[in-house]
Formats: structure tokens, sequence, C-alpha cells
């Protein structure tokens, strides 16, 4: 049975848009064949809590169908970020060529030392609820209850506004 996941993407190095495009295409390759597949714009952030002089980020998020386990994507968005160059070993914020979380998978809720589902953060954190508020304003991950677009109208961030890089990409 497919399960509806959410991913987010970012990258801060390079040619930005185009890491994004070429993680979205190798993940869409992952995606049943006549199930909806949907992308959010991509938006421009001030990095968080990274060494200074840090580029900006590119972020994004992707919501497919995937057949198997969460376990079985994580495998996939670590072997797109090893296409790109990422070991296991690495500085923690550090500016990075691409960046893929898995935000929710259906209705997992999943706690363990290989994955966190829903990712713990992605609702302190504008640069997720954005894109995925485009995408997604009325989904309630599970054991929440405010939908994507309350967390983001009361998100308690310092964190600037995001600005529109986007929409077709
Ligand atoms: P990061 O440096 O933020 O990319 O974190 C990578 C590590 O986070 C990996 O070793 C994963 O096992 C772990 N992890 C835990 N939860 C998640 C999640 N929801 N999505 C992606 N990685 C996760």
């Amino acid at each position: 049975m497919a399960n509806r996941a959410g991913i987010a993407l970012g990258s801060n190095l390079g040619n930005r848009l185009t890491h994004l495009q070429v993680a979205r295409d190798m993940l869409r390759k992952l995606v049943p064949e006549n199930t909806v597949y949907m992308q959010a714009p991509v938006y421009q952030s001030e990095p968080l809590n990274c060494p200074p002089d840090s580029p900006d980020f590119f972020n994004t998020v992707i919501e497919l169908d995937f057949i198997g386990s969460p376990y079985e994507l994580l495998e996939h968005t670590q072997g797109i970020e090893f296409h790109f160059g990422r070991g296991i070993v690495h500085q923690v914020n550090a500016p990075r060529v691409i960046d893929l979380d898995i935000l929710y998978f259906g209705e997992e809720v999943i706690k363990d030392t290989i994955l966190n589902i829903p990712h713990p953060e992605m609702t302190s954190r504008r640069f997720v609820l954005q894109p995925l508020a485009d995408i997604r304003p009325q989904l309630i991950l599970p054991g929440d209850k405010a939908t994507i677009s309350e967390h983001l109208y009361h998100i308690d961030s310092d964190e600037p506004p995001l600005s529109l890089v986007q929409s077709d990409w």
C-alpha cells in the first residue's frame, strides 16, 4: 500500500536550484504511475544556527506516494544525498549541496535512533511550513490538532519572512 510522504529539500551550496531539480527528478522516479505528485514553490531563507557567512538556503517541499516503509524511503533520500557527495559524517549545519528530511509518512509516528516522524522540528520552521502550506494547508499531522496553515499562522520564530524564488521549477 502506498503512503503519502512529505519531504523537505534544502540546498545552500553551489547551484541551489539545479540541486533541488536533480533531487526532485530522482525522487519522482520513486513515484508509482497514476498517483498524485505535488511540489511546492522554491523559497529562499536565511541560514539558521549555521556558521558565519553561510549562504542562504533554497527550500521547498515535495509530497508523493511511496510504496514501502519509511526506512526504505530514508534509504532513498540518503542515497540521493550521497549522490551529491554528502558523507555520513558531516559538520552540524555546515553548508550543504542537498539536505532531504522526511517530514511525515501517512499516519506513521516513529521515534527511534534512525527516524523521527513526523519530523520534530517541522512545525517550528518557517522554511518548512511556508512551502508545505502552499500544497497541503489543511494537513493535520498524526497526533496533532492544528493544520499546517494554523501552525504557520501562529509560528513563534525569529526567522525573517522567506522570499519566493520560483513557483515553476
Ligand atoms: P541531517 O544532518 O539533519 O540530515 O540528519 C541526518 C540524520 O537524521 C540521519 O542519520 C537520519 O537517520 C536522521 N533522521 C531522523 N529523523 C529523520 C527524518 N524524519 N528525515 C531524515 N532524517 C532523519
